[in-house]
């Protein structure tokens, strides 16, 4: 049979189903990407509808394919990637029987303070997941405690990724890092961890089978295929998350390799050969391959600290951009912020407008303008709120080389990556030289390549390096970078002084009803 020509990678994000169509050397084709509403039915609820993710899905990639104009015979396989730690319950017809809980659910605070002071820590070394309301164990606690109806009658627990699965070829199977993400997998064992199973009060059945990335699912009904645009037989490969795909898909793979992803939430990432915790719990450490894992500490203020500051500082870009129709809003705010010297003529910003998780895993944290002064102008807080962005990513960063050692190179991927400034920032901050490929569907790629890993079209992981179309690398400034120390002396600080503060402003928020 005739090798083909294209794979086609789809990523169920946190806010949008995204299909990306590639030629086997990484180039994009065409990519489609259609977005979903998020619900907040109660302060801290986070949640979406299932459904919903999977016409969106469909529609994607049905869309992508049709935008290249290419032969549907001539795409070899779909590879999957998702956002992690989200959870629905389904009944025993395999259908959902609650929405779709995402990582940003707050929910289930209460029950990850109490496991976390208890048998938490212990839970923690076997599955690598901090015990945080972000993953599904927490959550399976909250609704064992409160009675919540679906878990009640719950014959399945799955992801988003697993109710597509289901869905599309009726089969209960989870890649072994959407499993670990759950905070119920051991990864040491590859299997799901009893302790933490009981904790949840559910058992092994209502789970699905955990298998490698490679894994291939085959057999779309006819009505299906032909509203994805897709043959009936294409292989779909089940992939992985999107955390460990954005390190493969950017060539982040060896010891030193940093990945730093910073889309609505941000992260910092690295593989390791061996499973690694921390006596600290600040870093996850999940099983990617059997003989593959991924650590590092996921923020919650990347790319959205960026979005606030444009919707409550940006309101003359926004209607600049609009009015012009050339450059967004963003491009215009970091225009303004290049023209302020790097550190912001001494404005810090901490960034946590959305509790934080890694390093402090503290949800009542906040953000503020530390040092401001009448000569600090709206240019100066667009820039001290990008510089914050990254500050916190250097302070996980060192957290991470505890673990896994200093990085050497960094490799950057998400929607900040589109701005040349925010990425300097990061060289500057970091010390480190800081690689960028051309297209920022970093994660789709890393999806797409285990797809052609899973039929042999490719000889091994890494060797995806030879195929990722780079386009430019960002330099450290010394001076900038020794500018940037003396400032996180006192950024790294704040935290721990101002942490009372937070806790009483946000109880008093939450007594307000925010
Ligand atoms: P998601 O995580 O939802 O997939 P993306 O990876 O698309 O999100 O990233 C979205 C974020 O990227 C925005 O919140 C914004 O902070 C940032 N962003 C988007 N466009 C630009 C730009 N031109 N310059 C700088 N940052 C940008």
């Amino acid at each position: 049979m005739p090798t083909k020509n294209y794979v086609l990678a789809l990523d169920i994000g946190t806010t949008s189903a995204k299909a990306v169509l590639f030629q086997k050397s990484g180039i994009v084709v065409a990519e489609h990407e259609n977005a979903y509403p998020v619900q907040h039915p109660h302060p801290a609820w986070v949640e979406q509808d299932p459904h919903e993710i999977e016409q969106a899905a469909i529609a994607a990639i049905s869309t992508a394919i049709l935008k290249s104009g290419i032969d549907q015979h001539d795409i070899s396989c779909v590879g999957i990637s998702s956002a992690m730690h989200s959870l629905i319950c389904m009944n025993e017809q395999h259908e959902a029987i609650s929405p779709s809980i995402t990582w940003a659910d707050g929910r289930s605070v209460d029950q990850a303070n109490h496991l976390k002071e208890f048998a938490g820590k212990d839970i923690y070394l076997k599955t690598g997941t901090p015990i945080h309301p972000m993953s599904p164990l927490p959550k399976l606690i909250w609704m064992k405690e409160t009675g919540y109806q679906p878990y009640l009658q719950a014959a399945k627990f799955v992801s988003i990724k697993e109710y597509l699965l289901v869905r599309w070829f009726g089969t209960y199977k989870v890649d072994y890092a959407v499993a670990s993400a759950s905070g119920l997998f051991n990864i040491h064992t590859f299997d799901w961890e009893t302790s933490a199973l009981s904790a949840a009060g559910i058992t092994r059945d209502q789970l699905s089978e955990p298998v490698p990335s490679t894994t291939v699912c085959q057999g779309l009904s006819s009505q299906l295929a032909e509203r994805l645009s897709l043959p009936q037989d294409i292989p779909f490969v089940i992939g992985s998350s999107d955390g460990p795909l954005a390190n493969l898909g950017i060539g982040a793979i060896n010891p030193g390799d940093v990945a730093i992803t910073i889309g609505t939430s941000g992260a910092i990432r690295q593989m390791s050969a061996k499973p690694e915790t921390d006596e600290l719990q600040e870093i996850f450490c999940y099983g990617v391959t059997e003989d593959l894992w991924i650590m590092g500490g996921p923020t919650n203020n990347g790319g959205i600290v960026f979005q606030w500051m444009k919707d409550v500082l940006g309101e003359t870009e926004v209607e600049r951009s609009l009015a012009s129709g050339s450059g967004s809003a963003y491009d215009l705010l970091t225009n303004l912020a290049a023209d302020v010297q790097p550190g912001a003529d001494g404005l810090l910003f901490l960034p946590f407008l959305n509790g934080e998780r890694a390093p402090y895993w503290d949800a009542d944290a906040r953000g503020s303008f530390i040092g401001l002064t009448l000569a600090h102008r709206k240019q100066h807080m667009i820039r001290a709120g990008l510089e914050g962005v990254i500050f916190s990513m250097y302070s996980i960063g060192e957290a991470l080389e505890r673990l896994a050692g200093k990085p050497s190179n960094l490799f950057a991927s998400g929607g900040f990556a589109r701005s040349s400034l925010w990425l300097q920032i990061v060289a500057d901050i970091f010390g480190r030289e800081v690689h960028v490929p051309v297209s920022h569907q970093s994660s789709a790629w890393g999806a797409a390549w285990f797809g052609l890993y899973a039929l042999g079209d490719v000889p091994s992981l890494a060797a995806i390096k030879e195929d990722i179309p780079m386009k430019e690398s960002y330099i450290p400034n010394n001076v900038n970078h020794e500018l940037y120390l003396q400032l996180y002396k006192t950024y790294s600080e704040l935290y721990f002084s101002l942490k009372p503060h937070f806790h009483s402003l946000s109880a008093l928020q939450r007594g307000l009803g925010r």
